[in-house]
């Protein structure tokens, strides 16, 4: 197990760009901004999205489309280093026009049509991404 414990650093409350990719755009926020360690929470809607669904027996994501608007239920994640940059992980919830959910790993091509998000930057010793070799999954290690 590894579970340290941290201190608050910056808050963030906004909104990410109409049109922007989801993922890269939050993932480019972080590195503008120098966080390094984070947690965050968003929500909104998408114009369509790419998710993921990691298959435990193949270790490889498989991933899906959705292609069509959605509301962005919940969009959840964190932020911690990989080969030196902030890099996110997140999961997101969608909802479409029957209140009917589909849900996964957030992957690169989800085109935001509006999102609020809050980030909260955590200080303390970093989290790095390294491949683990009993999940196949890059987990945190201490940095
Ligand atoms: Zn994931």
């Amino acid at each position: 197990m590894i579970l340290n414990r941290y201190e608050r650093g910056r808050s963030f409350l906004g909104r990410l760009p109409h049109e922007g990719d989801l993922l890269k755009s939050i993932e480019g926020f972080c590195q503008e901004n120098g966080i390094t360690l984070g947690v965050f929470t968003a929500l909104g809607a998408v114009k369509s999205a790419r998710l993921a669904y990691y298959d435990q027996e193949s270790r490889e994501y498989r991933g899906f489309a959705v292609d069509e608007p959605m509301e962005m239920v919940s969009c959840r994640g964190n932020i911690s280093l990989r080969d030196g940059q902030p890099i996110v992980h997140a999961h997101l919830a969608l909802s479409d026009g029957e209140g009917r959910t589909i849900s996964g790993h957030l992957m690169p091509g989800t085109p935001i049509f509006a999102c609020e998000i809050f980030i909260q930057e955590l200080l303390g010793e970093p989290l790095v991404r390294r491949q683990d070799e009993e999940t196949g999954l890059p987990l945190w290690w201490r940095g």
